[in-house]
C-alpha cells in the first residue's frame, strides 16, 4: 500500500460491491487504485452474498493495514413493477388507456397483465390524484392518472415503450403514504447491525422524522450506526435543512432524484445539498452515473470526467461508483480514472472555508477553535501534515470540513472510528493501540508516522489532542511537532 499517495488523496471514492469485484484480490487492487469505501446495495443480492463481501473487504483491510468504511444502503420504499413472468414485458403504446394496481390485488382477481400493470404499491389507489405522473424505468416510460376505480388506477400512456419486469417506478407528484422503513429494511438493518457495518444509508427519506425513526430502531438494539440520508425525493429537498441537521451524512442520490425532479434541476440541487452539508459539518457523497459509460468502456466520456470534477469543485467529500464497480467490465479502470480526475481537480481546488457560513460547530468551542486553527496552519508550506487523536472522529470531521491543505491523519483506539473517518475528505484513519498520557501519545504518534514512512524524520506537523487524556478530555490542545 502506497500510504504517501493515499494520504494525499483528498476526495473519497465509494465503490458499490457486486460480482465484478467479488474477491480479496480485486478489493485490494481497487483500494490500491484509490478506492476508500464500499457500499453494499441491499436492493440486490442475498445476505449470504453481502456477508461474503464484508469478509473480503475486511480481509483486504488486513492485508493492506488500511481501513475502509462499509455502507449498507437500505432499499427503502422503492416502488417497482412486479415480476411479469416469462412474457417479460408489457408494451405501453402512447395514448392507450390502461390500469395499474397492487400485485396482490391483480393476483387475487386474476387480472390480465396486459390490461392491469401489477406494481409493488399497496396504497397506490389511495395515494395518487388525477393528473399525477407515474414514471417507469428511470423515467423513460410515462403514464398519467386519469381516474380511480376502487383499487384500480386508470392511466393513459404518455411516453411508450416496453415495460419490463421489476423496473423501478417513480411518482414525483404523489404524497407517498408508505413508511421510510419497510419490512425488508428492518431485516436488512438487523443484518447490518449484526455484521458491524460502519454506515447505514437510508433511501427515500422525506422528513427529519424518517431519519429519527431509523435511529430509534437501531437504538433498540443498543447501537448508533451513523445514518447517511439519501436525497432523492422532492419532499426531501423541501425539508433539506432539517434532514441534514439530524443525519450523520448525506448522499445526493441523483438516480432517483433525476426522475423525481427534472434532470435540469439536478446540478443546482446538487450544489445546494453539498454547500448545506458543508455548512453543517456533514459528510456528503455525490452518487450515480458518474462514470456510467465505463460499465462497458475502458475510458470515460469527457462529460463524465467533467461531472466528477464539478462535484469536487462543488465541495463534495466523496464520489460514488455504482454499476461501474458492481457489475461493470472495467471496475479497476473506473476507480483509476476517478482518482485521476479527482487528483487533477484537487490541484486547482481553492475552497476558501473562511467564506462558508458554518451553521453549527462542536458544542465544545475549544475543539472547534483548534480544528479551525489546525486547518489554517496547514496552509503554511512548513507544515506537512495534521495528526489528530480523535476518539469519536469529531475533531477529524471539524478539521476535514475546513479543507486543510495538508493530509489529515486521524488516530483512534476505536476501529469503528478509524474506518468511519475514511469517508471524510482528506482524512486517513489510523489505529493506535494504546492511549496513555498526552505527552506519551504525542511521542507514540510521531514515532509511528516515521516508522510507517508517512513522513521523514525532521518534518513539521500539527498535532491536536486532548489534555489530560486519562480524563478522556476532548481536543483542547494544538502543538507543532518536529518528527
Ligand atoms: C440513486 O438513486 O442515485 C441511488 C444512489 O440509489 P440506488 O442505487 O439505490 O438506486
Amino acid at each position: 500500500m502506497n500510504f504517501t499517495r493515499a494520504l494525499n488523496n483528498k476526495t473519497k471514492i465509494l465503490c458499490t460491491v457486486g460480482p465484478a469485484i467479488s474477491s480479496v484480490e480485486k478489493i485490494v487492487a481497487l483500494i490500491q487504485a484509490g478506492a476508500n469505501a464500499f457500499r453494499l446495495n441491499m436492493s440486490h443480492s442475498s445476505h449470504q452474498t453481502h456477508l461474503e463481501s464484508i469478509r473480503i473487504i475486511r480481509e483486504a483491510e488486513k492485508q493492506l493495514q488500511y481501513y475502509v468504511p462499509i455502507i449498507a444502503d437500505l432499499q427503502g420504499p422503492k416502488l417497482r413493477v412486479a415480476d411479469l413472468g416469462v412474457n417479460g414485458g408489457i408494451n405501453l403504446i402512447p395514448g392507450r388507456e390502461m390500469y395499474l394496481a397492487d400485485t396482490e390485488y391483480v393476483k387475487q382477481n386474476k387480472l390480465s397483465y396486459d390490461e392491469v400493470i401489477p406494481i409493488t404499491y399497496p396504497t397506490v389507489a389511495k395515494d395518487v390524484k388525477i393528473e399525477d405522473a407515474i414514471l417507469f424505468d428511470d423515467g423513460l416510460l410515462k403514464v398519467q392518472v386519469i381516474g380511480k376505480e376502487g383499487e384500480l388506477v386508470k392511466v393513459v400512456v404518455i411516453n411508450g415503450g416496453l415495460l419490463k419486469s421489476r423496473k423501478g417506478m417513480n411518482l414525483p407528484n404523489t404524497n407517498f403514504s408508505q413508511s421510510v422503513m419497510t419490512e425488508k429494511d428492518a431485516i436488512d438493518l438487523k443484518f447490518a447491525i449484526e455484521n458491524k457495518v460502519d454506515y447505514v444509508a437510508a433511501s427515500f427519506v422525506r422528513t427529519a422524522s424518517d431519519v429519527l425513526r431509523i435511529r430509534k430502531f437501531m437504538q433498540n438494539f443498543g447501537v448508533t450506526i451513523p445514518i447517511i440520508s439519501k436525497i432523492e425525493k422532492p419532499e426531501a429537498i423541501v425539508n433539506l435543512e432539517k434532514i441534514i441537521q439530524v443525519s450523520d451524512g448525506v448522499m445526493v442520490a441523483r438516480g432517483d432524484l433525476g426522475v423525481e425532479i427534472s434532470s435540469a434541476l439536478v446540478p443546482i440541487v446538487q450544489k445546494k445539498i453539498i454547500s448545506m452539508c458543508n455548512a453543517y459539518f456533514k459528510p456528503v457523497i455525490t452518487a450515480t452515473q458518474m462514470l456510467e459509460s465505463m460499465i462497458q468502456n475502458p475510458r470515460p466520456t469527457r462529460a463524465e470526467a467533467s461531472d466528477v470534477a464539478n462535484a469536487v469543485f462543488d465541495g463534495t467529500d466523496a464520489v460514488m461508483l455504482s454499476a461501474e464497480t458492481s457489475v461493470g467490465a472495467y471496475p479497476i479502470e473506473a476507480v483509476t480514472y476517478m482518482r485521476m480526475i479527482c487528483s487533477e481537480t484537487e490541484r486547482e481546488l481553492h475552497l476558501d472555508f473562511h467564506t462558508i457560513q458554518y451553521k453549527t460547530a462542536s458544542k465544545e468551542h475549544k475543539t472547534d477553535a483548534i480544528a479551525s486553527a489546525a486547518a489554517t496552519m496547514s496552509s503554511d508550506p512548513r507544515i506537512s501534515g495534521i495528526a489528530t487523536l480523535s476518539l469519536s472522529g469529531e475533531t477529524a470531521l471539524l478539521i476535514s470540513k475546513r479543507r486543510p491543505n495538508a493530509p489529515l491523519i486521524s488516530f483512534s483506539e476505536k476501529i469503528e472510528t478509524v474506518r468511519r473517518v475514511g469517508l471524510y475528505w482528506g482524512t486517513t484513519g489510523f489505529l493506535i493501540e494504546q492511549v496513555t498520557t498526552t505527552d506519551q501519545t504525542i511521542e507514540d504518534i510521531k514515532l509511528m508516522l516515521v516508522k510507517r514512512k508517512f513522513y521523514q524524520a525532521g518534518t513539521n506537523i500539527v498535532i491536536t489532542i486532548g489534555r489530560p487524556l486519562q480524563k478522556k478530555s476532548r481536543t483542547n490542545m494544538l502543538s507543532i511537532e518536529t518528527l
